[in-house]
């Protein structure tokens, strides 16, 4: 037996007491570290309003130019969120996101995070374009993401840009949600298919 083999047989027995170090995936799923940025959600507040005032600060800050929002205005009848407008489209190219976090940290609102969700494979890649529909937290489930994890601590002295805190909406001046309408309960059901969509922008 040479040398070689003998070294082999050695570095085999040693690792085998070893613990592995590769999971069975799917069955089994590794941590992820607190401030992992994966798929984005569109968040609500409380109430069932949309968080996301339609200002455009992600799509401006993102350098993948992987954010495409159509804004409208909020009316009496049809008020989406609490601010002057709402996203009635809000696409994420997939395809083009750096998963870098900028859209977040552009957010006024707190609408926009970064989750945990890292399955995104598809068989084709306009299925890779995200809708509003997709990205959107369903009404009742309310929540701020990963806010939690990449907030900083605000100054004492300073009132907080965002409610993140009691996750509602609180009137606060400093909010960009403090523009608008107030807060006014959504009455309509989520949509599951939006029909204003344009066919073109499902292409790449
Ligand atoms: S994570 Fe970065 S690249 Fe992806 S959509 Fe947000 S800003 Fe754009
Ligand atoms: S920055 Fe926030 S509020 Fe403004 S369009 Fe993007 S997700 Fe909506």
């Amino acid at each position: 037996m040479s040398m070689d083999m003998i070294k082999g047989m050695a570095t085999t027995l040693k690792n085998m007491r070893r613990k592995p170090t590769t999971i069975s995936y799917p069955e089994e799923e590794r941590e992820l570290p607190p401030r992992f940025r994966g798929r984005h959600v569109l968040h609500r507040y409380d109430n069932g309003m949309e968080r996301c005032v339609g200002c455009y600060l992600c799509a401006g800050a993102c350098p993948a130019d992987a954010i495409y929002i159509e804004a409208e205005e909020n009316t009496a009848e049809n008020q989406v969120s609490p601010g002057e407008r709402y996203s009635r489209v809000f696409d994420i190219n997939m395809l083009r996101c750096i998963f870098c976090g900028y859209c977040q940290q552009a957010c006024p609102t707190g609408a926009i995070t970064l989750e945990k969700n890292y399955e995104l494979a598809q068989f084709y890649s306009e299925d890779l374009i995200y809708h509003k529909e997709q990205l959107l937290e369903p009404e009742g489930q309310a929540t701020i993401g990963s806010n939690e994890t990449w907030a900083e601590p605000a100054p004492a002295d300073a009132e907080q840009p965002v409610p993140q805190a009691s996750h509602v909406f609180d009137g606060s001046r400093a909010t960009a949600t403090a523009v608008g309408q107030g807060e006014t309960k959504v009455e309509r059901d989520i949509l599951l298919e939006n029909p204003d969509q344009d066919e073109d922008r499902r292409k790449l």
